[in-house]
């Protein structure tokens, strides 16, 4: 960190957010930390983006930022090449040739305390947090409040369809939206919230006895599995929706810990971008 009014470098931030997001507590096949950036680099300001693509990189260019942090990896699998005539090698050769360094923390910042989840549990003002998924006792991530997905009390208790139509209204907004699933009367109090993909945590949503799980990525037979077996009503949002609220998070942290300016891209990363429904006429379910 920077001591003599000189700003912080790479390396100085990535000291700081491995000391907030440790990358020993990211789940074995997620890939964390350092992607790109020479470690001696000043860093002024900062992009947080949850997705680093080529329109992310495009703003934090503009942006003027020396550095991006972002949740998703770039390179989480096995590469070959970064040629520039690869999708991922062209955003590699953008990022080096504007000397932007670019840092990951992905599941290791869903783990934390406060964390991934913790921003999206803000958004509904859940109270008494819990993790929803805690690691195993023993790993590296064991302790604490940390886990993945926080269960909280809402202010108000609510109804399926009107947290269903809460969650739209709180959460950024998407083509997408929020999709539910189970009895839309059925009153909300206990909500678990997942940010990202959250069908593994189904079972333990059913387990932790809540109202109702919000996650992204639902898939039809699990879901409707989970339901058929009396679990907690479900709702689904757009996998970036539920992510975008901690970059605030990070960004504040990083003001905070480090002294460097801030960019928080309110880009929405979802695939879906189109979205249509039929006439509600003659059909089942409850429509909002
Ligand atoms: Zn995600």
């Amino acid at each position: 960190m920077s001591t003599t009014g000189s700003p912080p470098t790479v390396a100085d931030v990535v000291a700081a957010l491995d000391r907030r997001y440790p990358p020993a507590w990211a789940e074995e096949w997620d890939r964390v930390g350092l992607v790109l950036g020479e470690p001696s680099t000043p860093v002024r300001r900062i992009a947080c983006v949850i997705d680093v693509v080529p329109e992310t990189v495009a703003e934090a260019l503009a942006a003027g930022a020396d550095m991006i942090v972002a949740h998703h990896p770039l390179l989480l699998r096995g590469v070959s090449s970064v040629a520039a005539t690869t999708y991922k090698g062209r955003i590699v050769h953008q990022l080096i040739k504007g000397d932007v360094a670019l840092y990951v923390a992905h599941t290791n910042a869903d783990m934390a305390d406060p964390g991934v989840s913790d921003a999206l549990a803000a958004r509904f003002g859940l109270t008494g947090l819990r993790p929803l998924h805690r690691p195993q006792p023993g790993s590296p991530a064991a302790g604490g409040s940390r886990g993945i997905g926080r269960i909280g009390e809402l202010p108000t208790p609510m109804t399926l369809a009107d947290l269903t139509r809460h969650a739209a209204a709180v959460l950024p907004v998407t083509a997408w939206g929020v999709r539910a699933a189970g009895d839309p009367g059925r009153m909300v109090r206990i909500l678990a919230v997942s940010g990202g993909s959250g069908d593994s945590f189904l079972a333990e949503a059913t387990a932790a006895g809540v109202d109702a799980f919000l996650t992204a990525d639902l898939r039809h037979h699990p879901a409707g599995e989970h339901l058929a077996a009396g679990g907690p009503a479900l709702l689904d949002a757009a996998h970036w929706a539920t992510e975008r609220p901690w970059l605030d998070d990070l960004a504040a942290h990083l003001r905070d810990a480090l002294g460097v300016e801030t960019v928080v891209s309110d880009l929405d990363t979802d695939p879906w971008t189109v979205h249509a429904t039929a006439s509600p006429s003659g059909r089942q379910g409850a429509v909002l």
